[in-house]
């Protein structure tokens, strides 16, 4: 079909399939100037963020059957978006970012170093998505993020 598509440069179709634009960002290329086969699976194996959890991008993450707050709160640890303090102060979303115990609310320190929410172990172990984990996320997790500092 293309050879007989480049025989006929006056077919409208002709200047779709062979007059391409150029791409608009000298950081990327366009689509089209790369057909080569990819393995998609071997790509995402190397951009992945999550790499580290899982090694097959086809397998369920453990803790997938848990209750929507809970792994999309899971997930906000693994990717570091937590709604802790900090993350809700530069989102202007709070005006504090300090954390109930006085230190700045981060992910790692509600994770690591918190007198009143740490979990054991760390974020590593968390992600294991264990009974532990789960009951954490649960309960401390979710109570310490719980928002009882004055909207911005
Ligand atoms: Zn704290």
């Amino acid at each position: 079909m293309l050879q007989i598509m480049e025989a006929r440069p006056d077919w409208p179709m002709y200047v779709d399939v062979f007059e391409l634009p150029s791409p608009r960002l000298a950081s990327g290329s366009a689509i089209w100037s790369d057909m080569t086969s990819v393995d998609t699976t071997e790509q995402w194996r190397e951009v992945s963020v999550d790499k580290h959890h899982t090694s097959d991008p086809t397998i369920r993450l453990p803790g997938f059957d848990l209750p929507c707050h809970t792994w999309s709160l899971m997930n906000c640890f693994q990717t570091g978006q937590d709604p802790c303090h900090a993350n809700l102060h530069k989102w202007s979303l709070v005006q504090s970012p300090s954390c109930d115990c006085g230190q700045q609310q981060t992910m790692n320190h509600t994770v690591d170093t918190c007198p009143l929410a740490k979990f054991e172990g760390g974020l590593n172990p968390l992600h294991k998505v264990d009974n532990d984990a789960v009951i954490w996320l649960e309960s401390t997790a979710t109570a310490a993020l719980t928002h009882t500092h004055t909207p911005v």
